[in-house]
């Protein structure tokens, strides 16, 4: 059967498709596990099932809802998505599809498996953008463990050897199809050794670390305490409110979720697994069976991009959701959308929308400028 379009409306800042949460790495800030304490590995053993990610085949029907529009990509992340179906799953996926996408990737394949799985479908990742389109992250202590101490330049090798499997290469970015960046980390330096290795070869950026480290709380978010209200012990217990997203974010088994926490903590816990069998059984009819199959869960997602009546309509509600304080730092920082409204107007822009917050008092009094939050709080919250 074939699956009714998605009506992707103009603020749809971003499709992320979570193909596997398998990693060869284990970051310690790794923000898939969302208490960031670098028990990344555990949380998410790499099992030799084929019961957590959905298959090509079914992702490709999924994809093909999606209106192929330049201006949007669908950007394939993960864990690492070069793992994706015993690593070959890229491929598999990209040569049902008319798509381009970007790739989050920590280059986890030498060059040339990597561009041999991708079966000639090199071009789905050469999208025409200001910015790289195979956007590679470099983590110092995870890579040099994993390629004896020599983790930056294996890192720009691999990168650099793309131009000899079908990709532009170039030291600037608008030009190159693949860019290296590096999380901020306190920990993490960019030294003058590692500028020798990429200059006049490959872009190289560094981006913001969000989270918490030594109890400091880095990052910048439109909602206090958002991220951090229990991981720095501000209070014992999570607040309540109103949230709903700006991104469609879709999980290895094609569940839809509300925001990064959810979809994270739901695969902290095992993954909708047994759920998802159901579903398949049942034409993926996640509107009729929701309500039973995540009865007993705390974490539920808002559809499933295989159900013939999903629609984009389920990320304009609001819901109720009681977890406010261990948000993801990527769903409540301040941000450009797409259209760079914060740069050029001003107009801040987070991944999820918040209303009728449940700030207590003593709370709301170490916020610095409580006018700002003012009209994400409830009527009874209301600073006095
Ligand atoms: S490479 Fe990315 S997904 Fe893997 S552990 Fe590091 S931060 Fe997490
Ligand atoms: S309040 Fe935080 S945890 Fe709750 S839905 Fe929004 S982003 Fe997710």
């Amino acid at each position: 059967m074939k699956l009714p379009l998605l009506n992707l409306p103009a603020s749809l800042n971003y499709i992320g498709i979570f193909l596997t949460l398998d990693c060869n790495l284990n970051c310690s800030y790794c923000i898939n596990d969302p208490k960031q304490e670098g028990q990344r590995s555990t949380v998410f053993p790499i099992q030799a099932t084929n019961d957590r990610a959905m298959s090509p085949d079914l992702w490709a029907r999924a994809l093909s809802r999606i209106p192929y529009s330049p201006e949007l990509p669908i950007t394939l992340q993960g864990g690492e998505p070069m793992l994706y179906w015993k690593s070959r799953g890229l491929g598999l996926l990209l040569e049902q599809v008319p798509h381009y996408f970007d790739l989050l990737t920590n280059f986890a394949l030498p060059p040339a498996q990597f561009a041999r799985n991708l079966r000639g479908q090199q071009a789905k990742l050469q999208r025409k953008a200001p910015y790289p389109s195979i956007r590679v992250s470099y983590h110092a202590e995870e890579m040099d463990r994993a390629w004896k101490g020599q983790g930056f330049q294996e890192l720009v090798d691999r990168c650099a050897a793309l131009d000899q499997f079908g990709f532009c290469v170039s030291p600037e970015k608008s030009k190159s199809d693949v860019g290296i960046y590096m999380v901020a980390h306190p920990e993490n330096h960019v030294t003058a050794e590692m500028e020798g290795i990429y200059k006049d070869r490959i872009p190289f950026e560094t981006k913001e670390f969000l989270g918490v480290h030594d109890n400091r709380l880095y990052g910048h978010y439109l909602y206090p305490f958002s991220t951090d209200l229990v991981s720095r012990g501000i209070a014992l217990r999570t607040l309540e409110c109103e949230c709903r997203t700006t991104e469609l974010l879709i999980d290895p088994l094609g569940f839809v979720w509300g925001c990064h926490f959810f979809l994270y903590q739901s695969w902290v816990e095992g993954g909708p697994r047994a759920q998802f069998s159901v579903l398949a059984e049942n034409e993926f009819r996640f509107a009729d069976k929701a309500g039973d199959l995540f009865e007993a869960s705390t974490f539920t997602p808002i559809g499933h991009i295989l159900d013939p009546e999903f629609t984009m309509e389920a990320l304009t509600v609001f819901r109720p959701c009681n977890q406010y304080g261990r948000c993801i730092g990527c769903d409540t920082k301040i941000k450009n959308d797409r259209f760079q409204s914060y740069y050029d107007r001003g107009v801040p822009h987070t991944s999820v929308q918040m209303r009728n917050i449940r700030m207590p008092a003593h709370l709301l009094r170490q916020v610095d400028r409580t006018e700002q939050i003012a009209p994400f709080l409830h009527p009874d919250n209301q600073p006095t």
